[in-house]
Order: C-alpha cells, then sequence, then structure tokens
C-alpha cells in the first residue's frame, strides 16, 4: 500500500535528491514544495521589484489570485518541472535573486495558507513524496513516514554552490553561504509554522554519508 512521505530540513540538505531517488524508486509522485514558494516569489519580483526593502506583504497577498503553480513530469528528467501560469521556471526559480528574496515572502501566512491547501490537495492520494520546511508538522501530519534531513552549514553551501557552479551561474561561495544562513534564521524564526522537526520525524544527518549511503538507510526504512 502506497503511503505519504514527509522530507523536512534546512536549505540545501539533500532533501530534493532523497526526494526524487525514493519516488522513482517506489513509483510516487514527487512534489518540490520549495519550488512553489520560489515561483510565487519571481511572480511577485515580476511584478511588484521586490527586494530586500520593499517587501510590501499587503501588494503579495492582493496578487495571490493572478497565480497558478503547477508541476508538469518531464519524461527526461523523470520528475515534475514547475510552471507558473504556464511558463516553465524551473530553471529561473534557482537564481540567488530568486533565493534572496523567497523566505521573506514564504514567511507571509497568505501565502503559507494558499500553498499549503494545493499541497494537502498533491497528495490526497498517497504514494506522495513531498519536500520542503513544514510538510511533517503541517501539510501532512499524519504521513507514515517523516525525515528530517540535517547537514552542517558549510557542507550545505558547498553543495549548493556547486550546484550553481555547475548550471554555469555567477556566484561566489561567501554569497552562497550568506544566503543558506540567512534563510536558515528566516525560516526557524517567523510566526507562521517556523521549521522545527516533527516530533515522530528521523533525524538524518548527512554530512559525512555518501549519496548511495544516504539513499540505502533511507530505502530500507521507507520499505519497512
Ligand atoms: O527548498 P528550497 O530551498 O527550494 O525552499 C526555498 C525557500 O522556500 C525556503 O528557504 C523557505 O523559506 C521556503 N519554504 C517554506 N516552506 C516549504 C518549502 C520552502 O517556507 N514547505
Amino acid at each position: 500500500t502506497k503511503i505519504t512521505i514527509a522530507i523536512d530540513g534546512y536549505s540545501s540538505t539533500g532533501k530534493s535528491t532523497v526526494a526524487k531517488q525514493l519516488a522513482q524508486k517506489l513509483g510516487y509522485v514527487y512534489v518540490d514544495t520549495g519550488a512553489m514558494y520560489r515561483a510565487v516569489t519571481l511572480f511577485m519580483m515580476r511584478k511588484l521589484f521586490v527586494s530586500a526593502t520593499t517587501l510590501n506583504s499587503e501588494a503579495i497577498v492582493r496578487h495571490l489570485p493572478f497565480i497558478s503553480v503547477k508541476f508538469v513530469f518531464n519524461p527526461k528528467k523523470g520528475f515534475g518541472e514547475i510552471y507558473l501560469n504556464g511558463e516553465n521556471v524551473e530553471k529561473e526559480i534557482r537564481y540567488m535573486e530568486v533565493s534572496e528574496q523567497v523566505s521573506k515572502v514564504a514567511s507571509i501566512p497568505e501565502v503559507r495558507k494558499l500553498l499549503v491547501q494545493q499541497q494537502k490537495e498533491m497528495g490526497k492520494d498517497k504514494g506522495v513524496v513531498m519536500d520542503g520546511r513544514d510538510i511533517g508538522t503541517v501539510v501532512f501530519p499524519n504521513a507514515e513516514l517523516k525525515l528530517f534531513m540535517t547537514a552542517s552549514t558549510e557542507t550545505r553551501a558547498q553543495r549548493r554552490y556547486d550546484e550553481l557552479i555547475q548550471r554555469g551561474d555567477k556566484v561566489s561561495f561567501e554569497e552562497v553561504l550568506k544566503n543558506v544562513k540567512e534563510r536558515d534564521y528566516l525560516d526557524t524564526t517567523r510566526d507562521d509554522s517556523p521549521l522545527i522537526m516533527a516530533k515522530d520525524a528521523l533525524e538524518i544527518d548527512n554530512s559525512n554519508l555518501t549519496l548511495e549511503e544516504q539513499f540505502g538507510r533511507i530505502l530500507k526504512i521507507a520499505e519497512d
């Protein structure tokens, strides 16, 4: 029987890598909720020029009804790519500019309410692996399997940096490290559903695990 798998944790802990592997192996649907917050942020940046000093939550809330965020499965990649009002924004949502704004947009209760509602809908039939910050606590508090991923800040920043460089983005390690720390701070201190580990989640520190080791462990747990 199919279950719901919730994967939470800090930025760049490898949640999406594990989630994608699990979904592929088990034939489940993978939902990257961070991509949804990023897509909403991208929309607001285009419409409202959101910047560190001009975040206007009222205007953001007013624009929410004009956003549609969808995942469309790409068989070549093996996972769903994110579409914002019909446009594939998979690449754009990972730009540093978006990373720098997303945690502020994600702290707005109305934004969370809307996306959480959509996430619940996407996962209502089980057989889903969802990753984010509040999946095991808010979106699917009854998920059969909850993982909480951790790794040292430096390890995480290094991973994210390597990823961005590989894509051809021009960023410095310091910039990425600063962003990871800033998002950790905002994600754990916001009023509305801050990032915390669900009581019944299994903590996985992967600082010193290779991807294969990590996946082997998790798959064993998922199959039990
Ligand atoms: O997972 P990712 O790093 O792409 O998420 C980007 C940001 O979106 C996070 O730093 C966090 O602020 C926000 N987020 C959230 N709740 C989720 C997923 C992401 O607040 N479930």
